[in-house]
């Protein structure tokens, strides 16, 4: 269960951000994605859309342990 409702809290704030997640997502449609598994327990932490990242970090949220991923990059094709 999510902590805050956004959706209900504020749905202005949220249908502005969902057409923009929207847009976003169908940039990525079709991209090649690489899949981040948590060290810990291999539950699936992020999505990695084909380009250039830096260090993330991220908090696992099935075993709930923080962890870093080291930087990746993986060439554009087009
Ligand atoms: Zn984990």
């Amino acid at each position: 269960m999510p902590k805050v409702n956004i959706q209900q809290v504020n749905p202005e704030r949220y249908a502005q951000v969902k057409a923009a997640q929207d847009s976003l997502k169908r940039q990525c449609s079709g991209m090649m994605k690489m899949v981040r598994l948590c060290p810990y327990c291999d539950h699936r932490v992020e999505n990695v859309v084909r380009g250039e990242h830096g260090y993330t970090f991220a908090k696992c949220s099935n075993c709930g342990e923080e962890v870093v991923f080291p930087p990746v990059s993986f060439r554009k094709t087009s």
